[in-house]
């Protein structure tokens, strides 16, 4: 039984009970959360070494990583190594999607070497089997494309991106539309070209009952992907994006009843006052299903800086009630993401969804900040540096030019907490 059925059928599960131990609230709500659909917890049967993972209403937002191959760079061993800095950095999901090299072992082996939720897109294997065998993505037949997605929920991957909202209607509607960046879901791009080529609908939404009895029996949680998602501030929240949101609104409703897990993608490139916009609509129409927003990025001219562009984004999307955030690193819209890459891009979106765990009251963060409030007054260098969401850096920068006395070199000897406390002694923490 998935953990859905599990929940509806009024069961805590070990995975429930344990999400519910990381969170710091009562198992109930967990599972009240998973049978409601506003909580999920991607957990294939075949991931043996999972640390279970909630995602969804009331819980910290959660951050995922994506790593993977693509046709001009990468090779296993660099994506072991960024799948570990992920992990290091606090991610707590990745997504392995490799577009070359050996597609297969390096899932399994990022699999096996996971502990956290791992997440793929097959259309992009069997689109590239396609090119391989055919020589374009267009001659891809719908068993072909099953077959892959059953490959990857059998190798125990615990979320799949499927962009079945890309149908015949949607893309008649973005080319009426007309768009400055047209479609920048390689996925999306894939399926466009398979559906207008082939003059036939979009085989994912054709055939949905066929991949929810697949993400059923394994239960791999669904991530309906957003093939429409605006990569330009000029196409956010068009008419092609909102038709893909009410399809996938229905998708949500039919997987949910069939026993499945399933949460819903987001934009992309939003600005800043339309982030809260689209956040009410997915919930709306998605019925409060756990949101999953790429970013948002809330400029487009910031290439080096994407880090802190999808953290601006993603802190404002968390706080109106998004769940998950997809990181964004500073090679966005420029390279293959390094390691380095990796943590920086983590590190980013943890400080956005923590800013936005405090706007939501979440359990737990408002007293991580005080306690680092009370290091700070206290001038506890150790404790600060264990409280920080990068412990290294942290340390790092304050050995760098060590100060005298107790307090650091900002201010040196006129530290203004130090001398308050001298004079007032007015030091008297909550906690
Ligand atoms: S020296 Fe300045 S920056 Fe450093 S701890 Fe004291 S008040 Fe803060």
């Amino acid at each position: 039984m998935t953990q859905l059925e599990l929940a509806r059928g009024g069961i805590i599960s070990p995975q429930m009970a344990l999400v519910a131990q990381h969170e710091g609230v009562e198992a109930e709500a967990i599972r009240q959360g998973i049978a409601g659909g506003t909580i999920v917890i991607p957990a294939n049967t075949n991931h043996s070494n999972l640390a279970p993972c909630g995602i969804g209403q009331g819980i910290r937002t959660k951050v995922n990583a994506n790593i993977g191959t693509s046709s001009d760079f990468g090779n296993i061993d660099t994506e072991l190594e960024k799948l570990r800095v992920a992990i290091d950095s606090g991610a707590d999901t990745v997504m392995d999607l490799s577009t070359s090299g050996d597609i297969s072992a390096i899932r399994r082996g990022i699999i096996a070497s996971s502990s956290i939720p791992v997440g793929t897109v097959p259309i992009y294997q069997a689109g590239i089997k396609a090119i391989e065998e055919y020589g374009a993505i267009v001659k891809m037949t719908t068993d072909e494309l099953f077959t892959v997605i059953e490959e990857h929920a059998r190798d125990g991957v615990d979320f799949i991106t499927v962009h079945c909202g890309v149908t015949q209607s949607a893309i008649a509607r973005l080319k009426r539309q007309g768009r400055v960046a047209d479609v920048v879901s390689r996925g999306g791009a894939f399926l466009i070209g398979w559906i207008v080529y082939n003059e036939r609908e979009n085989p994912l939404y054709e055939y949905y009952d066929r991949l929810l009895e697949i993400a059923r029996q394994y239960d791999v949680t669904l991530s309906l992907g957003d093939g429409m998602r605006p990569g330009s501030l000029a196409d956010a929240t068009d008419r092609a994006q909102v038709e893909e949101l009410l399809v996938i609104g229905e998708l949500v409703q039919r997987a949910q009843q069939a026993g499945v897990q399933v949460m819903v993608e987001g934009p992309g490139h939003l600005p800043l006052n339309q982030i809260e916009a689209n956040v009410r609509l997915e919930k709306a129409i998605c019925k409060g299903a756990p949101f999953y927003v790429l970013g948002p990025l809330v400029t487009d001219v910031a290439a080096g800086y994407d880090h802190i562009t999808g953290a601006i984004g993603g802190a404002i999307a968390a706080a109106a009630g998004a769940d998950f955030l997809c990181y964004v690193t500073p090679a966005e819209h420029l390279s293959l993401p390094d390691p380095d890459d990796v943590k920086q891009g983590v590190i980013a979106s943890r400080i956005a969804a923590h800013a936005a765990d405090i706007a939501k009251g979440v359990k737990g963060a408002e007293q991580w900040d005080m306690k680092m409030s009370v290091a700070r007054k206290k001038l506890d260098w150790g404790e600060q540096a264990r409280l920080s969401l990068d412990p290294e850096r942290s340390g790092q920068i304050h050995g760098k030019h060590a100060s005298a006395g107790a307090a650091c070199s900002m201010c040196g000897e006129y530290c203004a907490m130090a001398l308050v406390e001298e004079f007032l002694g007015i030091s008297t923490p909550r906690c």
